[in-house]
C-alpha cells in the first residue's frame, strides 16, 4: 500500500486502540488518561513494587532462571503433539497432574469432558494439469474423507467469498474451489478456513482447498478447525500453501485448465478427555478466584510448543513460584489447562457450564494463547474501572518494558467468561511471527527462547499475584 495510505491506515488502527481506550478509560469524560481511581487503590497497587521486583529477579536472575523452559522442553520432548482425543494428550495430562503434586500445588484435580477425536490419516493433494506437482497440504480438522483414490476434478480459484458468490452454479458445479484469499488479520482471514467448505458446497463444489492462514510461508501448510454449516452437503477440505494457492491463481489467469486430485482418509469419533486444575488456595478469600490458563491440547503437526505449551507453562509456574517465594495471595490463584481448545473451545465451554455457580466468585480470568514472545503488557476486556486498575498495575513492569494495555479480546478459551462481563486479560506479547508457525510443522520448541520465557513467567506470575492479592476486586461495573 502507498506510504500515505499506510500512514492513514496506521492512524486508523491506532485510533481503534487509543481512541477506544480513551472513551473506555474515562467513562463519560472524554479526557485521555483520566482514570480517577481512588488514591487508596493507586497506593495499594503501588505497594506491590517490591514484590514485582522480587518475582522478576527470581525468574530472570535467581534460582528459577531457565527452569520454565527446561520444564517445557522435558514435556515437549516426552509427548510431542497432543491431539484432542488422543491417548498421548491424556498421558500428558497425567504427567502434569503428577508434576503439580510434586510441586506441592493444591486442590489438584481434573474435570471430565467428551471431546472430538479427528485423525487425518493418509492425505495428499496433487496438481495433475497443466503440470504434475505434489502440493504440501494439511486436511482441516473435522473434514470428511474423500472416497478411496481421492477426488479428481477441475479447480476454480477465487480470491474471496464475494468472487465465489459472483460465479454461477454452472461454473462451480463438480469442481474443487480453491480460495487464494490474502492474509489480513487472523480473525478475518480464518473465516475462509472455518466456512470455506460449506460456502463452496452451496455452489455445487466437490471439495475445497484453502490458502493457509498465515502471512508468511516457506512452503508450509497450516491446519486448523473448520465447521460445516447445517443442512449443507459436507465436502472434504484441506489447507494448501501460500505458494501453491498463488500458483494456481496465476495458472487460471493465463486461461489454462487446472486439474487436481485431493485424497483424504480422515476419521472422526469422540473420546473422553480432561481439563486440569491446580490451585494456590487464597489466604483470606479462598472462594474468590483468579484464573491463569492455557490449553494443553495441540494440533497433530509440529509439537505445540508455541500453541500452547508456552502459555500453559507460564500459567503453571505462577502458583508454584509464589508458593516458593512465600507469596500466598488473598484470593485463590487457579492454574487451568483446557483440553480440546483447537476443536472449538470444547474444554473451556464444558468447564464453564459445569462450574457456572462459581462465576460470581471469578474475579479475573487470564489466558496466554497467542505466543510467549517478549512480553509487552496485557490485552484486557471488562469494566472501564478494571481497565484503569490494570493500567495502573502495569506501571510496575517498566523494568521489563511490559506496561502496555490493549483494550481488545484477550483470549479464546476465556471468552466463555469475558462474554458474560467477567474481566479478563491475555498476554500481550511481541508476536508478529506467531502465525508463521501456528498450526504447522514449524511449531516446535525452537520457536521458544529460554530467557524470553523467563520474562513471560515473571510477568504472568507477578500480574496474577497482584490481582489475586490486592485489596479491591476488579469490578464488573
Ligand atoms: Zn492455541
Amino acid at each position: 500500500m502507498p506510504r500515505f495510505k499506510r500512514t492513514l491506515f496506521v492512524s486508523f488502527l491506532a485510533c481503534l486502540i487509543i481512541c477506544d481506550a480513551t472513551s473506555i478509560d474515562s467513562g463519560k469524560n472524554n479526557k485521555e488518561d483520566e482514570c480517577n481511581l481512588p488514591q487508596e487503590v493507586i497506593d495499594d497497587i503501588a505497594s506491590y513494587a517490591s514484590d514485582v521486583d522480587k518475582i522478576i529477579d527470581y525468574f530472570v536472575r535467581g534460582p528459577y532462571k531457565g527452569k520454565t523452559f527446561e520444564s517445557i522442553s522435558t514435556f515437549i520432548d516426552k509427548f510431542g503433539s497432543r491431539l484432542s482425543g488422543s491417548q498421548v494428550l491424556e498421558d500428558s495430562i497425567d504427567y502434569m497432574l503428577a508434576a503439580s503434586m510434586e510441586n506441592d500445588l493444591e486442590n489438584i484435580h481434573t474435570h471430565q469432558v467428551e471431546v472430538p477425536h479427528w485423525v487425518r490419516g493418509e492425505e495428499s493433494a496433487t496438481l495433475l494439469k497443466p503440470r504434475i506437482k505434489k502440493m504440501p497440504m494439511l486436511g482441516l480438522g473435522t473434514s470428511i474423507p474423500t472416497p478411496i483414490g481421492g477426488i479428481t476434478a477441475r479447480a476454480i480459484v477465487v480470491k474471496s467469498f464475494e468472487e465465489l458468490d459472483a460465479l454461477s452454479e454452472d461454473e462451480v458445479q463438480g469442481k474443487i474451489v480453491v480460495y487464494d484469499q490474502p492474509f489480513t488479520k487472523y480473525g478475518d482471514t480464518s473465516d475462509y478456513r472455518s466456512r470455506g467448505a460449506s460456502e463452496a458446497a452451496k455452489k455445487g463444489a466437490v471439495a475445497a482447498l484453502v490458502r493457509s492462514i498465515t502471512p508468511f510461508s516457506i512452503a508450509s501448510p497450516h491446519t486448523g478447525s473448520q465447521k460445516y454449516a447445517a443442512n449443507v452437503r459436507k465436502i472434504p477440505v484441506a489447507a494448501i500453501t501460500l505458494e501453491d494457492a498463488d500458483l494456481l491463481w496465476r495458472i487460471q489467469n493465463r486461461g489454462e485448465e487446472i486439474v487436481v486430485n485431493l485424497s483424504m482418509s480422515a476419521t472422526q469419533d469422540t473420546k473422553m478427555s480432561r481439563n486440569m486444575i491446580a490451585d494456590l488456595t487464597g489466604s483470606d478469600s479462598p472462594n474468590k478466584i483468579v484464573v491463569v490458563s492455557g490449553h494443553i491440547d495441540s494440533w497433530d503437526v509440529g509439537d505445540g510448543s508455541m500453541d500452547d505449551a508456552g502459555g500453559c507453562f507460564i500459567s503453571w509456574v505462577a502458583p508454584i513460584a509464589l508458593k516458593t517465594l512465600g507469596l500466598r495471595p488473598r484470593r485463590t490463584l487457579r492454574a487451568l489447562f483446557f483440553t480440546a481448545e483447537e476443536l472449538g473451545l470444547i474444554g473451556a465451554e464444558a468447564y464453564e457450564e459445569d462450574h457456572n455457580d462459581q462465576n460470581d466468585n471469578l474475579n479475573f480470568v487470564m489466558e496466554s494463547d497467542s505466543g510467549t514472545f517478549a512480553p509487552l503488557g496485557l490485552r484486557y476486556e471488562g469494566s472501564p474501572t478494571g481497565a484503569c486498575m490494570v493500567k495502573e498495575l502495569l506501571k510496575l513492569f517498566s523494568s521489563i518494558n511490559a506496561t502496555e494495555l490493549l483494550l481488545e479480546r484477550p483470549g479464546s478459551d476465556i471468552t466463555v467468561w469475558t462474554k458474560q462481563g467477567i474481566p479478563g486479560g491475555g498476554l500481550h506479547n511481541d508476536n508478529g511471527r506467531y502465525f508463521w508457525f501456528h498450526h504447522a510443522e514449524g511449531d516446535t520448541l525452537n520457536v521458544l527462547d529460554s530467557d524470553v520465557i523467563d520474562l513471560n513467567a515473571a510477568f504472568w506470575t507477578a500480574v496474577s499475584y497482584i490481582i489475586a492479592d490486592m485489596k479491591n476486586d476488579i469490578p464488573r461495573d
